[in-house]
């Protein structure tokens, strides 16, 4: 009897995952995930995401049940529980898929290492968390594509597997192999009120809607603030309870305007993940720096604070930084302004606003978030780094009627229309709440002077 173990990491469903279906090719298979201390261990365990883990883990172990198998979750040292349950099922293989952070290399390194000290093979598979796998193309002159254009022109091109469908039968070994119960999210404190449900099947229920309902409007729409009108699969890519591949296909099947602009969003998350494969340390070091020196000290702490809380004085700032704090998620117009503001406007350090969107977001993902702040600091990929988004203006165009602000700021509530991008101008005319809510903590054109003499462009 041959047994091979699959193992669970950013890819927690059963539809297209390469990983299964070759393990599955052995007589029997073992289904594990490790919750691994080292991650625990690095902070990057937020609430947030832990919750949509337990309701994934929960989902995938359903999934694996109705096809006669189930899901083995263990804690620890990610090598050290592999190799423990391939020593206890005699499994001769293990199959998982590739990631790119510096962190994952490693943990491939090792596990290589480990298995084939055991006389084990591990098979470590690509386009199971990327719909191009990093480095499949490349310029001609380096080892990753820094700009976007170009990279999307070769990514087009390249021909990418059907999705693959989900194994009917999984045969797991007879009792033996013991499993820690699956957590909960009841059991994690701390959780954004309206953070959304985790699982596979919660994922493919959203595609299935935004495929028939969101996607036709998706590039007249997707910067409207308060319309709401992106997918909001971000927290499934991250997880892997969609596939990226599977999502492609169906997007490129649904087609139009909104269909191509939606696979181009995916492209991106690509590229991203292809840079920070190429370069790991972009993760917490400037790509390109600018030498910058980041304000730091009392004054620029209270900044930060007042950004944290949505308590700036710029209404669609402090708008987007609640969403960010109820639902644990946040527009990605709203992403790239309220970045911009504390990079630029306040000229604080992106490592503090990206430490601060990866406790809350729970789709909080080192090659997105990482290369996103940098994008906007000026530091990544950009090829404007010095541009700063203006806050008014951005509120006035990406919610121009003022609803977004509306439903996030209550203070501001009582102003209609887009004069509620302006709440200082209103002071004065006896408006309901409005001393609740704060004056800008810094004129927009003090803050360019300052980010403009940084960067040496005054
Ligand atoms: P949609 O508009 O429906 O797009 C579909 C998918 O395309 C997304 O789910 C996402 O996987 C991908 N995508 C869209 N925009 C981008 C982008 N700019 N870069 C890379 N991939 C993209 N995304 C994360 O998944 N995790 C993060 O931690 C993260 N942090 C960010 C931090 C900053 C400062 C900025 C500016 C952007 C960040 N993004 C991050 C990218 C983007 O904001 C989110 O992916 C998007 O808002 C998620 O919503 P959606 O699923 O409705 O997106």
């Amino acid at each position: 009897m041959n047994v091979s173990v699959v193992l669970f990491t950013a890819d927690l469903r059963v539809h297209d995952h390469p990983p299964l279906l070759a393990a599955h090719e052995a007589d029997e298979v073992v289904p594990l995930f490790v919750r691994d201390r080292a991650v625990a261990d690095c902070g990057f365990a937020a609430p947030n995401r832990l919750a949509f883990l337990a309701d994934s883990l929960r989902d995938l172990d359903n999934a694996l049940r109705e096809r006669g198998g189930r899901l083995i979750v263990r804690s620890g040292d990610i090598v050290d529980e592999v190799c423990k349950v391939v020593a206890e099922t005699d499994a001769g293989e293990v199959h998982m898929a590739g990631d790119v952070s510096a962190y994952a290399h490693l943990r491939e390194r090792r596990l290589r290492r480990a298995l084939e000290s055991q006389g084990r093979r591990l098979h470590v598979h690509d386009t199971v968390t990327t719909a191009v796998a990093p480095g499949e193309v490349t310029p001609a002159s380096s080892d990753h594509f820094a700009v976007f254009t170009p990279y999307f022109r070769q990514w087009s091109k390249v021909h990418q597997r059907d999705p693959l469908a989900a194994p009917r039968t999984v045969r797991v070994p007879d009792g033996g192999t013991g499993s820690e119960t699956l957590p909960s999210r009841s059991g994690v404190p701390g959780l954004s009120e309206g953070l959304a449900a985790g699982g596979e099947a919660e994922g493919r229920k959203r595609l299935t809607a935004w495929l028939r309902g969101g996607i036709g409007t998706y590039e007249d729409r997707h910067d409207d603030l308060a319309g709401d009108a992106t997918s909001r699969l971000s927290s499934h890519l991250h997880f892997g309870t969609l596939s990226p591949v599977e999502l492609v296909h169906r997007a490129r099947r649904a087609g139009g305007p909104g269909g191509e602009a939606f696979v181009r969003q995916i492209a991106w998350r690509d590229f991203h993940r292809q840079v920070l494969a190429a370069r790991p340390g972009a993760a917490s070091s400037d790509y390109r720096t600018k030498h910058d020196r980041w304000r730091s000290g009392r004054e620029a702490r209270e900044d930060v604070e007042a950004w944290q809380e949505g308590r700036t004085g710029y209404p669609v700032v402090d708008a987007a930084m609640r969403q960010l704090r109820y639902e644990g998620w946040m527009h990605n117009r709203g992403r790239l302004l309220t970045a911009s503001f504390l990079t630029k406007t306040l000229y604080v350090d992106w490592r503090v606003g990206a430490r601060h969107f990866l406790d809350l977001l729970v789709d909080g993902d080192i090659a997105n978030n990482q290369m996103n702040w940098q994008w906007m600091a000026g530091t990544g990929t950009d090829s404007r780094p010095n541009r700063v988004l203006n806050p008014v203006t951005q509120g006035r165009r990406y919610d121009p009627d003022g609803a977004y602000v509306r439903r996030w700021v209550p203070e501001l509530a009582g102003i209609d229309g887009p004069a509620v991008h302006e709440p200082w101008k209103q002071r004065g005319l006896d408006r309901a709440g409005l001393d609740d809510y704060p004056d800008p903590i810094v004129e927009l054109s003090e803050g360019l002077t300052r980010f403009r003499q940084a960067r040496g462009r005054d």
